[in-house]
């Protein structure tokens, strides 16, 4: 098929950030796109060809939508999987599969498949609700500390809490849950594989993420992991195994614990672009945009190596500021070798929202963490009332 300057048309679902620095592909490409997102204020709506209005979690709209495009692919995991399994009967092709997001959505579901494929990860336990979780608890066959964590609908760390009393239970709501053993872990990496119908597949190098410790949202995600050859290799192998196992297309990241012992366990997957992989935009050979967009095309894959140290602070809105956006001292982190924001265009802020990211790169991975610090500490996303 001749996608290039072509009648072609990629559906995205999703017009947040992930779909916007897609479009950066798409227009690099010459390819068509049309977006569906609920907010007519979607970070997307400025780069596709065509945008629609509509709820991803509705049938008929998801339905609908996909019916006017050539292939299909999502930037969030929130969407309607029945519509796409309808879809994808019918024909058309849909990337990543629903039968993978199948496997994801529900992280019960998930953790179970990375049992049954000896995949390495935290033990857990499922319940059907919060009361079935404390009954357990009572009986003594539940022990704390544990983390929390509900299957569905969390993001950025809001369905997911350490419970060390049982009092830590109060307010949460009674939904499905595990509970999973907590993890002395020494670093959290992340592998992003990507992976053609034809079966080409390809690793970025191991990164390594430093999160808030209030807002459990990444802070830092630093290009390579300085972490040891031997743990880096393991990570990439166990990274690949998921991939394979998952059979998925696209790409697929890997969240892991980095235990005290140099074990790797697997946390979680994303089947898409991901926060840990911003950095490739200015850091690697190819972005790992351009690389879901190659593979989701089965396009040859593009060289997943660095050409230099990247380093990704996210740029969350500043806790006790909500409103129009201002970013404070953009121009200053602006005057640094080496610095580019990232500006996603959500016109309001709000404590710890997502509204950016800077990259950082650098030859020397010590001089770029240094910077990344300083940029830390000097750019602020507040509002101006
Ligand atoms: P989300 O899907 O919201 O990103 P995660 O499962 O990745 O949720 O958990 C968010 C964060 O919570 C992780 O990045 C990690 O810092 C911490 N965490 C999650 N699971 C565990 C665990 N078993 N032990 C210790 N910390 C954990």
């Amino acid at each position: 098929m001749n996608y290039f300057s072509s009648d072609f048309k990629l559906g995205i679902l999703g017009g947040g950030q992930l779909g916007k620095m897609l479009l950066f592909d798409t227009r690099k490409f010459d390819i068509q796109t049309y977006v569906l997102d609920p907010s007519n204020e979607a970070p997307c709506k400025i780069a596709c060809d065509k945008f629609f209005k509509g709820d991803l979690m509705n049938f008929e709209t998801v339905y609908n939508f996909g019916k006017k495009v050539d292939v299909l692919t999502f930037e969030i995991e929130l969407v309607n999987l029945e519509a796409l399994v309808k879809l994808e009967e019918e024909g058309l092709k849909v990337y990543p599969s629903p039968k993978t997001l199948k496997l994801i959505q529900n992280k019960g579901i998930q953790k179970d498949f990375y049992t049954k494929h000896a995949i390495p990860t935290a033990n857990y336990k499922r319940f059907a609700n919060l009361k079935s979780l404390i009954v357990n608890i009572l009986d003594s066959k539940l022990k704390l500390p544990f983390v929390w964590k509900c299957t569905e609908f969390g993001y950025d760390g809001n369905g997911v809490k350490v419970i060390r009393q049982i009092s830590d239970l109060d307010n949460l709501a009674n939904v499905e849950c595990i509970a999973e053993e907590m993890v002395p872990f020494k670093n959290e990496l992340a592998v992003i594989v990507c992976r053609n119908p034809s079966g080409e597949i390809k690793t970025y190098p191991v990164v390594e993420m430093e999160f808030h410790p209030e807002a459990n949202q990444v802070e830092y995600v630093i290009c390579p992991a300085r972490i040891d050859a031997k743990v880096a290799e393991k990570a990439r192998a166990i990274a690949l195994n998921v991939s394979e196992k998952f059979n998925h297309v696209g790409l697929l990241a890997v969240e892991m614990f980095q235990t005290e012992d140099d074990e790797i366990l697997v946390n979680e997957v994303a089947p898409r672009p991901h926060n840990s992989g911003h950095y490739s935009i200015e850091a690697s050979y190819t972005s790992q945009f351009e690389n879901h967009l190659r593979a989701i095309l089965n396009l040859p894959l593009g060289n997943t190596d660095s050409k230099v140290a990247g380093i990704m602070v996210n740029l969350s809105g500043e806790e006790g500021f909500s409103g129009d956006v201002v970013y404070e001292n953009i121009e200053k982190i602006l005057s640094w070798d080496g610095v580019t924001p990232h500006i996603y265009g959500k016109k309001e802020t709000r404590p710890f929202r997502k509204m950016g990211h800077v990259t950082i790169v650098n030859k020397n991975i010590d001089e770029a963490r240094k910077i990344a610090e300083k940029v830390k500490n000097t750019i602020r996303v507040i509002s101006n009332n």
